[in-house]
């Protein structure tokens, strides 16, 4: 999975660093290296490689990550192969 890139800043994901208490279990579960630690607090430094599989909202014990879990990894890679053989949808399509 590593180089598959999400829709640009469009995730979903939200953190609230004020009810974050420095665990770091969403750095241990993220499959995609989106969070990093600073100053004791979690801190989101890569939203575009959020998939939304919701595994960090799942396990922060306090619930201070918010993120709309459903069909974003799967959005998110058949775009990124899509882009791989520059495919574009007509706006007419119906598609998306
Ligand atoms: S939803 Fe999944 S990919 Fe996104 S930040 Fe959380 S663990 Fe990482
Ligand atoms: S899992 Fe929750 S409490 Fe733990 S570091 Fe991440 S955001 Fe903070």
């Amino acid at each position: 999975m590593k180089g598959f890139r999400y829709l640009s800043n469009v995730a979903t994901l939200r953190l609230d660093r004020e009810t974050c208490v420095g665990c770091g279990l969403c750095l241990t579960v993220c499959p995609h290296n989106v969070f990093t630690l600073q100053a004791g607090k979690a801190s989101i430094i890569d939203l575009d490689s959020c998939m939304e599989c919701g595994a960090c909202a799942l396990n922060c014990p306090v619930k201070a990550i918010v993120v709309d879990a459903g069909v974003g990894c799967a959005s998110g890679m058949i775009n990124q192969w899509l882009a791989g053989f520059n495919i574009r949808f007509r706006k007419d399509s119906g598609c998306c």
